[in-house]
């Protein structure tokens, strides 16, 4: 996991602080290390406990998280690492940076940087121009697994679904989401995708049925596409890729968390819709694309609220299901796939509205999100089963 980047890349030295916490997988319980100087760890730890205490209950500490933190004051927790380093390295450039998860970053006094040491131990490497290892050109899916061993798993998703190799299997129960458009919170857009978040607190908006067992508490849903309209899927099925996949992510409350969800088999389960462009478009899609113009950029988040997602399933609930992963890195192998087997329809102009999105920030210039998809993934003697003949 703590791959140093080669020294050719020039990172950046940085000086004061960053430090980690991960919590036990099975107690739960936080345990902490930091790469600050020793006169100032028992500070710091005083400082931070009490909030990442906080956050915990909360479900939101996912494996390793980095803090940044300005004479002893925390600046910022968030759970998307990706998200957490471009606001580091905004920061480190002397800007400020909008949070889309955990609050506000900003540096402790106006106009000072924080200062960090040991950026290298994730892929979020600093470099020294601020940017960081994944905004580097040629830093693909070919070379996650550099920085997430993960990637290079056996049980890795997408993959391609062949009908000659799935098995139907008739035991293979129906599945049924109940979902409360109350529990819709914000639409983001996090410089890789376009999310909607959802309470998750309690089971408001749960997935049952299918291969699952027990209950599954909505979390999120976001999307993949291409740069056209005859790519983007990340499932291709019998060859033929779709212009976009939706995935509506839920974890499993038995293990207490979120962040305990993702290291557990039965952990997360996604329900995966391709998206095909055609003459009867889904109007249902209209709300999410009305707001993108709310989201251009990276980092900006709007209000979503009253929004039941189920509106966004197609009539049939045929599905094939195989135990894979997230497509996005770490990408744990913890997901229950439910990936439907009818299309729903989008129009060529709402692709065109996805890709208005921007990778940069509102100050940067415009770097179309587009292909934040990733490609099949080996099979590895899995088993795709089918709830239909
Ligand atoms: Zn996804």
């Amino acid at each position: 996991m703590r791959k140093s980047v080669p020294r050719s890349r020039n990172v950046q030295k940085l000086t004061e602080l960053l430090l980690c916490v991960q919590q036990d997988q099975i107690t739960g319980k936080l345990k902490y290390e930091d790469f600050c100087s020793p006169c100032t760890k028992e500070n710091v730890l005083d400082n931070v406990k009490p909030k990442f205490d906080r956050i915990a209950r909360n479900g939101l500490i996912r494996g390793w998280q980095r803090l940044a933190l300005h004479n002893g004051v925390v600046l910022q927790a968030m759970r998307d690492p990706f998200r957490q380093t471009q606001c580091l390295s905004a920061l480190l450039n002397g800007g400020s940076c909008e949070s889309s998860e955990a609050g506000a970053l900003k540096p402790a006094r106006p106009g000072s940087s924080p200062k960090i040491i040991r950026a290298d131990f994730t892929p979020a490497t600093l470099l020294a121009d601020g940017k960081t290892v994944q905004d580097e050109p040629g830093w693909g899916p070919d070379r996650w697994h550099e920085n997430y061993p993960m990637a290079k798993g056996d049980k890795q998703s997408p993959i391609e679904i062949n009908s000659k190799d799935v098995r139907h299997d008739a035991s293979l129960a129906p599945w049924h989401a109940s979902y409360d458009p109350g529990a819709a919170k914000t639409i983001l857009n996090n410089g890789r995708t376009c999310r909607v978040v959802f309470d998750d607190t309690f089971d408001r908006s749960v997935l049952r049925g299918g291969p699952l067992t027990g209950a599954y508490r909505l979390r999120q849903l976001h999307l993949h596409w291409g740069s056209s309209d005859d790519h983007g899927s990340e499932h291709v099925i019998d060859g033929v890729k779709y212009a976009a996949e939706l995935h509506m992510v839920h974890w499993n409350p038995k293990h207490g968390n979120f962040a305990g969800a993702l290291k557990q088999p039965d952990g997360v389960a996604v329900v995966g819709i391709l998206l095909k462009v055609g003459k009867t478009p889904k109007p249902e899609m209209k709300r999410i694309l009305e707001e993108i113009d709310n989201i251009k950029t990276k980092g900006k988040e709007a209000p979503f609220q009253h929004f039941d997602p189920s509106i966004l399933f197609p009539k049939s609930r045929d599905y094939w299901t195989y135990h894979g992963s997230f497509t996005t890195p770490p990408c744990e192998e913890c997901i229950t796939w439910i990936l439907l087997r009818e299309p729903i329809e989008v129009s060529s102009d709402q692709m065109a509205k996805l890709r208005s999105l921007s990778k940069n920030g509102e100050n940067e210039p415009v770097n179309p999100l587009v292909d934040n998809w990733r490609p099949p993934q080996p099979v590895k003697g899995r088993i795709v089963r089918a709830s239909f003949k």
